[in-house]
């Protein structure tokens, strides 16, 4: 450095710090900085108001739930254990969803065991319309389509069962949108062992695995594969061009971005969200990720799959052997929004149970996340828009 300039900048910091001496002497305590706000991270785009149109609270929770919501931005959270209506626990959420000024809805459920009965059209016709006359947003069919409810021949009753067209054609009638979640992650339809992705998940909850034997099936009867499952679920949205479908967990196909794009050009009626997914779509090349998003602006929305049990417990898209812990819920967040939100690579996935690897981020333009996380969702279920102005 400069010798005179050295000394010039040493006579400016004395006489700066003169300065404040001089003003310590006529205050008589030290100044007190104002508080700073916590920085806002680049990659949180507070400003845009967020749907999360895949959640599971019971009503219990509403209160604690909406509070934690809003602190990230989500103004309105679907649930997807909004119940059955009649008795089913519609009545309760619904009656929940008004304590939190419906920042939290519900999608209502419908009973598939009855699918045998000749009244089964009848019931479900009277179900949904039950279900819209008491506000539900949705109706929410959940995995044990395909592979939980077993029928009387010992088969399950799988996703594309024409007994169930009903259901998927009345749904249409009403606009009521379906929220579908067919198969799991493809992993657990292969052996659970220690060279499975998913082994650590899969150790934690024997009972996720399909793969092999049915455990409480019949002699012989054995899991459907994931292709199997999948094809049902591709039949039942391609049946039913009237009826939007919303399939759960990016379009139950995480592990195959292209399949995604097939089904969304092939299909207008189909959407998809992202619950639970971030860190199987994190895996891909963000570019060709980016442009899946580009390429169908209006058909993905966000979800996250936050789930809170009857006694508060916390399962953050999955957990382990134990619950999770509420200290984890800003890292759930905040890994969505970087991944979202920015170009950064290599960075740990908000779903750490979920397989040991990191991301990349698809820095989708502000056009696009106020789509994905907001306007899709007030479209698609005819929602309140959460970034107009309070009414006075
Ligand atoms: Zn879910």
């Amino acid at each position: 450095m400069d010798k005179r300039l050295g000394l010039g900048l040493g006579l400016a910091a004395a006489v700066v710090s003169l300065g404040s001496a001089l003003f310590y002497a006529r205050s008589n305590s030290p100044p007190v900085d104002p508080p700073t706000p916590p920085p806002e991270p680049a990659w949180h785009f507070a400003d845009i108001p967020r749907i999360d149109v895949h959640t599971h609270i019971p009503p219990s929770q509403y209160r604690w739930a909406a509070a934690t919501f809003a602190r990230f931005g989500v103004r309105i959270a679907l649930n997807a254990s909004g119940g059955h209506p009649s008795g089913g626990g519609l009545e309760e959420t619904i009656a929940a969803s008004e304590t939190v000024d419906g920042a939290i809805l519900s999608y209502c459920s419908l009973d598939f065991t009855e699918v045998e009965s000749p009244d089964f059209a009848a019931y479900a016709v009277r179900t949904l319309d039950d279900c819209r006359a008491q506000g539900a947003v949705g109706l929410k069919i959940s995995k044990a389509l395909g592979l939980g409810y077993m029928l009387s021949d010992g088969t399950l009753l799988p996703v594309d069962d024409p007994r169930l067209d009903i259901v998927f054609e009345h749904a249409g009638e009403l606009g009521m949108p379906i929220l579908i979640h067919s198969g799991d992650p493809q992993a657990f339809f292969t052996p659970s062992t220690p060279d499975n992705e998913r082994y650590a998940e899969l150790s934690a909850h024997p009972g996720w695995s399909f793969y092999g034997p049915i455990p409480e099936g019949p002699e012989g009867a054995v899991w459907p594969t994931w292709q199997e499952v999948f094809d049902q679920f591709e039949r039942r949205v391609a049946r039913h061009p009237n009826t939007r479908i919303l399939g759960a967990h990016f379009g139950n196909a995480p592990e195959d971005p292209e399949r995604v794009t097939r089904m969304l050009e092939r299909y207008p009626n189909l959407y998809v969200e992202t619950g639970a997914r971030v860190p199987e779509m994190g895996r891909f090349d963000p570019d060709r990720m980016r442009e899946i998003f580009e390429r169908f602006p209006t058909r993905i929305l966000f979800g996250t799959d936050f789930q809170v049990g009857r006694r508060g417990t916390l399962a953050l898209g999955s957990a382990g052997a134990e619950p999770d812990t509420e200290d984890r819920i800003p890292f759930f967040y905040e890994q969505q929004f970087r991944y979202f939100e920015t170009d950064e690579e290599d960075f740990a996935h908000p779903t750490p149970i979920q397989g040991n690897w990191t991301i990349d981020g698809i820095a989708l333009p502000r056009e696009l996340l106020e789509r994905f996380y907001f306007r899709n969702a007030v479209d698609l279920f005819g929602l309140p828009d959460p970034s107009a102005p309070a009414a006075p």
